[in-house]
């Protein structure tokens, strides 16, 4: 596999990684995660907006201008002939001796390769089973970075209980999913938690409440309880690698019909038709 290192396309096993980089140590970086459709990023704008804001947010120097890093992502694509699958982009704020404080002289370190990777049409048909968890993360989920401990023992909660992905609440208000922006549907309108510091501003979500309000679905960015969750009519998450798929169960209890609800429905084929406009 051809990976890309810094600016430089290598073999996999070429690439050498400092010990003491700064986001093996302290998880002191940002990263991407880019869905290719027939060989062409999906929203690449958006997720390169997305870095430049999170790398700013850590005060951390990008290493490359937005038109050369575009260049490289997609020379990476190119050279790996990837079809359908994504990109993962990773910039740490490189190596040096080991202290909290940003060091005077530190390289920024880029790492990105692309997987082959099918969209999950099984779990889009049919849905997944969640459980709720306390959110215990920080106060800057709104940065992409590559502290994600949060995320990993929220997610492995959820498989050690037969569940595909765990939604998050802060004391009964419900932030997002592990690794996935969380919708319900209660009464014909669709609720979402607004883009603040509490959740990611998943660029699935963002795509998904246009997609929403020209199909005439009444949407509302405002924060929702556990007990919304738990009686609406339906739930589903979003992600770059998941696009959207309905929650059919929420700590062992079915949500509305326990199938697959008729916005959700809506949305993904509106979704499927929009992945068609750009490939
Ligand atoms: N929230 C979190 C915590 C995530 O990790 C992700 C996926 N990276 C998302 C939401 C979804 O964001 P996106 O649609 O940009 O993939």
């Amino acid at each position: 596999m051809t990976i890309l290192f810094n600016d430089q396309l290598i073999a996999r096993d070429e690439a050498r990684v400092d010990v003491e980089d700064r986001g093996y140590q302290f998880g002191d970086g940002v990263y991407e995660v880019i869905r290719v459709y027939g060989g062409h990023p999906f929203c690449l704008g958006e997720h390169l907006d997305r870095l430049e804001r999170s790398a700013r947010e850590i005060r951390m120097p990008l290493p490359y201008s937005r038109e050369k890093t575009e260049q490289l992502l997609l020379q990476l694509i190119e050279t790996n002939q990837l079809k359908d699958g994504y990109l993962y982009v990773q910039i740490t704020r490189g190596a040096a001796p080991r202290d909290h404080a940003f060091p005077s002289k530190s390289e920024p370190v880029l790492t990105a390769y692309g997987v082959e990777s099918q969209r999950p049409t099984d779990l889009m048909k049919n849905g997944i089973r969640a459980i709720t968890q306390e959110d215990i993360r920080w106060l800057r989920c709104d940065i992409k970075s590559l502290n994600l401990l949060g995320a990993v023992l929220a997610k492995q909660a959820a498989v050690d209980a037969g569940a595909q992905e765990a939604i998050l609440h802060r004391n009964g208000t419900v932030t997002e999913g592990s690794a996935t922006n969380v919708f319900i549907v209660k009464d014909g309108t669709l609720w979402t938690h607004p883009a603040n510091h509490l959740i990611l501003h998943g660029i699935t979500r963002a795509v998904t409440l246009k997609l929403a309000e020209k199909e005439g679905i009444p949407v509302r960015e405002e924060a929702f309880s556990l007990e919304d969750l738990r009686s609406a009519d339906e739930v589903f998450i979003t992600s770059t690698t998941k696009e959207i798929v309905p929650v059919v169960e929420v700590d062992g209890v079915p949500v509305g019909t326990g199938q697959p609800g008729l916005v959700t429905r809506k949305l993904q084929q509106a979704f499927e038709q929009r992945i068609g406009v750009t490939v």
